[in-house]
């Protein structure tokens, strides 16, 4: 097989020959766009000496034009149906294996010490949404060996993981992505390039992990333990939300806010990562 897998009629043919049947439940929306597809590999910079991951292959259309750059690619889909299949689309690219797990349960760090000589990886994925912020953060906080991290999402996912502070998409999931990485938005996707078409547009987000930390952050768990109370409730002030997290009293609280510059009438969503580090920094010397 030497053809492009991203048409309708490529994929059509595959799922015909192969008998396959859409599971709707896991998220199986099969990219059906050849621009699309160089976006993303270009997006990711795959070249000649990188190790690749990738989740959710589905027929192998985007696996292909990996495997025909990287050194290796490791591949992890949950439907045994697929692992056929992808036998038959990558059977010419000996750089490629295909591990039948679950990523939320697989031992990731173990597969690409097994599988990718310990990385450093890139995670290049069309990934399924029911679970895209699940396996983003597995690989940000679990010390895996990864340098970029290049997938397609829900539209509005990305645009929450490239959100500014004081936007109505700044929350705490940007503040969990822009502590590790620098965010690109690669290219917008409308719901036609896929097979079935899903119910929501997608957008190709790039996140640049960092080799060194940008903030100044003493105790990561109370910093993203701030983070969570800051927008747990939007509409409650910080010097409610802060004393809302039960460990200091209010007035502290409020002598807190003032240390680090920050007036406690404001929102958490006004907040930049800076002054999330002061803040959580000054809890942490208070609760010492
Ligand atoms: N990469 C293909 C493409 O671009 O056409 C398919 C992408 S499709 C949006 C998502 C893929 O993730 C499907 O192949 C699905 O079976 C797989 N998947 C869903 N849940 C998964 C999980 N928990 N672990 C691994 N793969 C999963």
């Amino acid at each position: 097989m030497n053809k492009r897998l991203s048409s309708h009629k490529a994929t059509m043919e595959i799922v015909k020959k192969h008998e396959f049947r859409f599971n709707k439940s896991l998220g199986q929306n099969f990219l059906i766009d050849d621009n699309i597809i160089d976006k993303i590999i270009s997006g990711s910079g795959v070249k000649v000496g990188d190790k690749v991951i990738e989740v959710g292959p589905g027929i192998g259309t985007l696996t292909r034009e990996i495997a025909a750059r990287a050194d290796k690619v490791m591949a992890v889909e949950i439907d045994k149906n697929l692992i056929p299949i992808l036998k038959d689309t990558m059977e010419d690219y000996e750089n490629f294996n295909v591990v039948n797990e679950d990523i939320l349960k697989a031992d990731i760090k173990g597969l690409v010490e097994e599988h990718l000589d310990g990385g450093p990886v890139k995670l290049i994925a069309n990934l399924p949404y029911y679970i895209t912020t699940p396996i983003i953060m597995r690989f940000l906080e679990e010390g895996i060996n990864v340098t970029d991290i290049v997938v397609m999402v829900q539209k509005e996912v990305a645009e929450r993981m490239n959100a500014s502070p004081g936007g109505k998409d700044f929350g705490a999931l940007s503040v969990a992505v822009q502590y590790y990485c620098d965010t690109e938005i690669i290219a917008k996707v409308p719901r036609h390039m896929f097979v079935p078409q899903p119910n929501v547009d997608s957008i190709v987000i790039a996140l640049r992990v960092r080799g060194e930390k940008k903030y100044d952050v003493d105790n990561e768990e109370l910093f993203f333990k701030v983070v969570k109370a800051a927008f747990g409730q939007r509409r409650k002030t910080l010097l409610n939300s802060i004393s809302s997290m039960g460990v200091l009293d209010k007035k502290v609280v409020s002598q807190i806010l003032l240390e680090s510059k920050i007036d406690e009438k404001r929102r958490g969503e006004t907040l930049s990562l800076d002054e999330f580090a002061v803040l959580s920094n000054n809890i942490n010397r208070a609760v010492k």
